[in-house]
């Protein structure tokens, strides 16, 4: 797959806050938020989208997962929080290395499927 922002920004090649960090996965602040809080979960593995990960990625798929519950606490938005994923241009996405948008802050309406990204 071609390099990304995402890439460059995983590998440090960007310098950008990590709110946090492990050897899997980064969390960091969007640049153009669609809500008050506006995270991404970024897996240091470029997987370009979902629908590109394997058997192989079963544990870092939950990983993320688990660490975008814990980035939300940690953030003091753990009770009302949605998390989105876009994949492909259809479906949304624009930077094609996977990423979890955690968004809170601001109502999100029930049955609402938009996260009124892009
Ligand atoms: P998606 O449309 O799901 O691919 O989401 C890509 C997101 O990345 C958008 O919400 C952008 O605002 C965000 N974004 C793009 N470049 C950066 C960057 N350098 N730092 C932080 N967020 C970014």
């Amino acid at each position: 797959m071609e390099d990304t922002i995402f890439g460059k920004i995983t590998r440090g090649e960007i310098p950008t806050e990590f709110l946090y960090e492990d050897d899997h996965c980064v969390a960091i602040r969007d640049i153009n938020p669609q809500a008050p809080t506006h995270v991404l979960i970024i897996p240091r593995k470029p997987i370009p989208r979902l629908v590109d990960s394997g058997a192989e990625d079963q544990e870092l798929l939950g990983h993320l997962l688990l660490v975008a519950g814990r980035v939300a606490d940690k953030l003091g938005v753990g009770e009302a929080f949605r998390l989105v994923i876009n994949n492909g241009e259809g479906g949304g996405q624009t930077v094609f290395h996977l990423h979890l948008h955690i968004l809170a802050g601001r109502e999100m309406t029930e049955g609402q499927l938009s996260a009124g990204l892009n």
